[in-house]
């Protein structure tokens, strides 16, 4: 082994990946993979669209780059435009970067801005849940709660606080659930101090699937809005489509937040996009104020990765997508159901088209596996040797246990390759709890 990439495993062990169409990856070795969950959530019009391949060509040809203090650029207008047509108004202005790490880090520091220009200097502190994932950077990283990712970096993490994420397999009725959780922990820090509450509306990778009950929104936004908190839903998982509406907060009546977080499915994953996206009020507190946004990125509003986050929005609308993961929803459910009575198995829940599998060692009491055997991993792992991609998380349920394996197809998937990742699922899942019987 020679290549000087410094891959994502060390241990030599990634195939090779050469070509993709539709929901299938081939190796170089010739072996085909059904790519139920879009690489990680990316992929969601699947492979090899022509349109959007051949829209990020022309903008190369024509314009590869400008910066964004220099000049404006007829694709990120007009997909900022486009986008703010399916976006909830007064949700309408849209900055364009290029992971939703950086996204979320920019929104956090949005929300930092607009209290300093509001004259309320001393609202500085963000509050966000436990498990989360809002992305590997270090701020990001610091309003995550992923332990596993933490921990090598515990003293470069800033100490911001949070509160538990609803988890309703285990307790509906907890303050996690209902949103008193929230309220006891403006109370602990002084709703004087508090800029912004950053959450997942519909929990992603770190909580699995997570679809909280409507009334725990309703005392979310209430307390948001009685205390001055802004609301920034980070959605780089669930927009875009992925739970059948084009944003996860479209579930929810009355849950309007103040910033957007959008990336994977915003380009299908075919250009390194997110967006950061503000309401008009953000806007005229800036443009009352400073008049800017103090940031800057060398790849924010680059003409060639926003020409592929327009091909890749106009193909969603125009072959109905977000339709179309609504209609196939109940398919994967039916798929992954007869999941539910294997062994290991404590939960199946999905929305639209994500969904979880969440794996116990006791399916009354619920109680976690314990996480020295890696179940998650080495389904995941047998799942690749059958040749379906899925994904695994560890640590949800209190930091260290739990596990789960997510599915999160492209919308374009036919019917009967839904039914192939509930089969080659099922059989991984068969083979771990046998080995471990
Ligand atoms: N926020 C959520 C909800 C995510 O799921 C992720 C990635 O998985 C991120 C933020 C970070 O995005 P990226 O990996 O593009 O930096």
């Amino acid at each position: 082994m020679t290549s000087p990439l410094f891959r994502r495993r060390l241990d030599g062990s990634l195939p090779l990946a050469v070509r993709g169409a539709g929901c299938w990856i081939e190796d170089a070795a010739g072996r085909r993979y059904l790519d139920a969950v879009g690489g990680a959530y990316a992929v969601s019009l699947g492979h090899g669209v022509e349109e959007i391949a051949r829209a990020i060509g022309e903008q190369a040809r024509t314009l590869a780059y400008v910066n964004g203090v220099q000049f404006t650029n007829a694709a990120a207008e007009e997909l900022a435009a486009e986008l703010a047509e399916v976006l909830p108004p007064p949700l309408r202005w849209s900055y364009f970067l290029t992971s939703g790490s950086d996204a979320v880090e920019a929104a956090v520091k949005l929300a930092r801005q607009v209290w300093v220009e509001r004259g309320r200097p001393g609202k500085w502190k963000v509050i966000s849940r436990r498990p989360s994932y809002h992305g590997n950077t270090l701020a990001a990283l610091a309003l995550s709660g992923r332990e596993s990712y933490r921990r090598p970096f515990a003293p470069l993490l800033l100490d911001l606080p949070s509160v538990p994420a609803p988890d309703p397999y285990r307790d509906p009725s907890s303050p996690a659930c209902t949103g008193e959780a929230l309220a006891d922990e403006l109370e602990r820090q002084g709703s004087e101090t508090v800029a912004a509450f950053l959450f997942e509306p519909v929990l992603g990778s770190a909580g699995g699937a997570v679809v909280p009950d409507p009334a725990h929104y309703e005392r979310i936004a209430a307390l948001c809005r009685d205390h001055d908190v802004l609301l920034i839903a980070d959605e780089v998982l669930t927009g875009m489509g992925r739970t059948g509406r084009w944003l996860a907060i479209d579930h929810y009546d009355g849950l309007a937040p103040d910033i957007l977080v959008l990336g994977k499915g915003l380009s299908g994953g075919y250009a390194p996009l997110s967006a950061m996206v503000a309401t008009d009020a953000i806007l005229d507190t800036l443009r009352q104020g400073s008049g800017n946004f103090v940031h800057a990125q060398t790849y924010s509003h680059t003409p060639v990765v926003c020409a592929a986050g327009l091909a890749a929005l106009r193909v969603l609308k125009r072959d109905r997508l977000v339709e179309r993961c609504t209609a196939l929803a109940p398919r994967l459910r039916a798929a992954l159901q007869p999941l539910a009575a294997l062994p290991l198995v404590g939960d199946v829940r999905s929305i639209g088209l994500f969904a979880a599998v969440e794996l116990v060692a006791d399916r009354e009491s619920r109680e976690p596996l314990p996480r020295a055997r890696r179940v998650a991993e080495r389904v995941a792992a047998r799942a690749r040797d059958h040749g379906l991609l899925v994904w695994s998380n560890g640590g949800h349920v209190d930091g260290e246990r739990g596990d789960l394996v997510l599915v999160a197809p492209p919308f374009t998937i036919a019917e009967d390759e839904l039914d192939e990742i509930g089969a080659r699922l099922g059989r991984a899942l068969a083979e771990v709890a046998a080995e471990d019987a």
